[in-house]
């Protein structure tokens, strides 16, 4: 028996149920690939379920308003692969006929289709004998044939990739790759892989060699950039003053309490009191914050901190699509941009209670 049937044969008997294997339906892969980007199993689980009957087909998902795209998104992070992955369906429908291509040259074309998602697909929905590889596949095939090029960059995934094709079998590819997925995550994990329950500990060079802690290399990133963040609850009777990001960036699009980036966090009320006058709004700003939150993104990291207000009058609104006195009773249908999503959760909570 060579590795790939080794593998095939542990994976027939440990493969993990989950909902989108449940057919071999190209969009419901394509949905799925796209959420476990960055986002574990387990988590993903119940966001799948919930979009699956909301758009349970890509049609579905065509039609949707970008806003409601956003908000069966929230929680999972990384709104662009919403954003794209929404872009991209829009394409299939009117390019394609609602057929996910079923090409490498056609497919790689697709906005928020890059080369494993493309590898993914076609080789779980239409059978093509194409690598897919992500994390788990990187790591596993590091320690497989001890691997030194630093994972994190395209010469490794290059490499791990020309590596995955040689051993793929024409007649099971996409059972292949989700089996080195499998195996990473059950078995061969980053930091305890278990080599002695592992069903490719023969074939395993790292294993051989008492390397398999060691790989894959990393080099470390550099940390993210840290940026202090004022917000201000602005409450007139039953409304609250909110925002909607601009159409571009981080969060693009996502509603949030008026907030502003500061350089010396002591600075934040006085920040504050001019943000709401350039709005067209008159409140004092409490100098004692309601609440402070962490937020990480890839680059950045923000320390945001929320304070109340008090003595608001308030004003008319020019911009009117993207600054709104709104109700609690009406944020579920909005999606709020990232650690705003927990403060609106807080006086939700107050409001109902
Ligand atoms: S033997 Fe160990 S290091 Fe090698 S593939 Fe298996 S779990 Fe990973």
């Amino acid at each position: 028996m060579n590795l790939a049937e080794t593998l095939l044969n542990w994976y027939d008997e440990n493969h993990r149920e989950l909902p989108w294997r449940q057919d071999q339906e190209p969009y419901k892969i394509w949905v799925s690939e796209v959420m476990l980007q960055q986002t574990r199993v387990e988590a993903v689980k119940p966001y799948y379920e919930r979009w699956m009957k909301r758009f349970p087909t890509l049609h579905d998902l065509a039609q949707a308003s970008a806003e409601e795209v956003l908000q069966y998104w929230q929680g999972l992070g990384y709104y662009s692969r919403a954003r794209n992955l929404h872009q991209g369906v829009r394409e299939v429908a009117e390019r394609y006929g609602g057929q996910i291509p079923n090409d490498r040259e056609k497919i790689i074309t697709l906005s928020g289709v890059g080369e494993y998602t493309a590898g993914a697909i076609l080789s779980i929905a239409y059978n093509k004998p194409e690598p897919a590889v992500d994390g788990n596949v990187l790591r596993v095939f590091s320690r497989l044939y001890c691997l030194e090029n630093d994972i994190t960059k395209p010469a490794a995934r290059k490499q791990v990739t020309e590596l995955v094709s040689g051993v793929m079998p024409d007649d099971r590819p996409g059972d292949f790759n989700q089996a080195v997925m499998d195996l990473g995550s059950a078995i061969c994990t980053p930091k305890n892989p278990s080599c002695t329950q592992c069903p490719l500990d023969q074939y395993c060079l790292a294993y051989k060699q008492g390397r398999q802690r060691e790989l894959p290399i990393r080099k470390r990133s550099a940390p993210p950039r840290v940026i202090q963040v004022a917000a201000a609850i602005v409450q007139a009777e039953s409304r609250y003053l909110l925002c909607k990001r601009p159409a571009k960036g981080l969060l693009a699009n996502m509603w949030e309490f008026p907030s502003i980036e500061i350089e010396n966090k002591n600075d934040g009320p006085m920040e504050l009191e001019g943000l709401l006058c350039r709005l067209g709004q008159q409140a004092f700003v409490e100098p004692v914050p309601v609440l402070e939150l962490t937020h990480t993104f890839s680059h950045r990291q923000w320390q945001i901190v929320f304070y109340s207000c008090k003595q608001v009058r308030r004003q008319e609104i020019a911009d009117s699509n993207h600054v709104k006195w709104l109700s609690p009773e009406t944020w579920s249908s909005l999606s709020f941009a990232g650690p705003h999503r927990k403060m609106a959760a807080e006086l939700e909570a107050q409001w109902h209670g």
